[in-house]
């Protein structure tokens, strides 16, 4: 499996797939072509679909310093393509392939960008418990043991989601003009009395945020950044945890992400919202029992409870936004993922978990395959469809 650091991208929102992917091919394209005046980009499948909605083309234009570019839409393609080919005088440069696979993660087949290189040796859960039995390691252990640098980064993971929830909560006013939303982070921060209440207010200026473009905390993807950013803040400046104890948190969420990334999809373009915001709510659940002490059986049962009770859960962002259902979304995600944690508490000498957590992810993959295209972030079907029917 690849790093866990992977799973805690930091660039610019609304989207993973449609904003930090685009920015990372298009920033290695040009620092290996740096005379390219013009360029010619065809993006595929769920990027030539929401490519508005999600600010594909003006970020890609920011890495680029150019707006000299034609863009060819293949909203038929099976893959999020991004082919770039750059220009400068008569002279054409190569084509890059490359395709975004959510999470912010790229593969481009003339140049290696670094992602596909494996930092762990185990491919899912089962392996790597049966690594820790064998070397009579923790699951902490384990992963610092493969990624010493982690906790560092994480530090300053940490540092961007702060930042995030703060500017979020100090925001006020339109969001998205075509949807007439206006922000409400601030509004129900100011009426927070509870731990629930504090989650909601930072979930939602960190989803904000996102969708104002800010600069964030990919946890796994940025339309699910709300989950573990706000567990985090709300842990930190409402508990005072220590900065420590939060970088393991992410830590021991990032295996389970890291193994639903390695045998399903973290990315709503090609598994849907389950993809997403299962994830995000399994690897906070995972968390959340770890801070509470729990054995890893029952952290085991959090996250696999935090997948399966989102099985199934389609991606149709309205009008390509990463705004309804997203946003509201998160905030329902991290509260499901204290009551994971609090079911597993209860279930503890009473009964064990019937499905595996690899199970689990092997189900969320079938389902995801499954699920109509409609209903993978390309704005075609569901939530989209209904709200267009009913504008007009
Ligand atoms: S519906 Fe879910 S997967 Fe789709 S863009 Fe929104 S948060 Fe991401």
């Amino acid at each position: 499996m690849q790093a866990i650091k992977q799973l805690y991208r930091i660039g610019h929102g609304p989207s993973s797939s449609h904003t930090i992917a685009p920015y990372r091919i298009a920033v290695a394209y040009r620092q290996q072509y740096p005379e390219c005046e013009r360029y010619r980009i065809v993006l595929g499948s769920s990027l030539a679909m929401t490519a508005k909605g999600h600010g594909t083309l003006s970020i890609i234009e920011e890495a680029l310093e150019c707006h000299d570019i034609e863009y060819v839409f293949q909203p038929e393609h099976k893959d999020n393509i991004m082919n770039i080919c750059g220009f400068h005088g008569d002279k054409k440069e190569n084509t890059w392939h490359a395709v975004s696979l959510g999470g912010g993660a790229v593969r481009i087949r003339e140049y290696d960008i670094g992602d596909d290189d494996n930092v762990y040796e185990e491919e899912n859960f089962e392996e790597i418990k049966a690594y820790l039995k064998k070397e009579d390691k923790s699951l902490l252990e384990y992963i610092y043991t493969f990624e010493p640098d982690l906790k560092e980064y994480l530090k300053q993971c940490l540092e961007v989601m702060f930042a995030t929830v703060r500017k979020g909560l100090s925001s006020e006013g339109l969001l998205n003009k075509d949807l007439n939303y206006y922000r409400i982070a601030k509004k129900l921060y100011e009426k927070a009395e509870n731990r629930k209440d504090y989650l909601v207010a930072y979930s939602y200026a960190a989803c904000e945020e996102n969708a104002a473009g800010g600069l964030m905390c990919t946890a796994p993807t940025l339309g699910s950044c709300g989950v573990l950013t706000s567990l985090m803040y709300y842990l930190r400046f409402n508990e005072n945890k220590d900065i420590d104890t939060l970088c393991d948190m992410l830590a021991i969420g990032g295996v389970f992400g890291n193994c639903i990334k390695n045998n399903a999809s973290i990315a709503g373009s090609v598994g849907g919202c389950q993809a997403e915001i299962g994830t995000a709510t399994a690897m906070a659940a995972a968390a959340i029992s770890y801070l509470e002490g729990y054995d890893l059986p029952s952290i085991e049962y959090a996250a696999e409870m935090g997948v399966e009770h989102f099985l199934g859960l389609t991606c149709d962002p309205v009008m390509g936004y990463v705004i309804i259902p997203c946003i509201e979304r998160n905030a329902i995600s991290i509260m499901r993922a204290y009551d994971c944690a609090y079911l597993t508490g209860q279930f503890k000498n009473i009964k064990s978990n019937a499905i595996s957590f690899d199970s689990v992810v092997k189900a969320m993959n079938y389902t995801g395959q499954k699920l109509a295209t409609e209903l993978k972030e390309t704005s075609l079907g569901g939530l989209s469809l209904e709200y267009r029917y009913a504008k007009h």
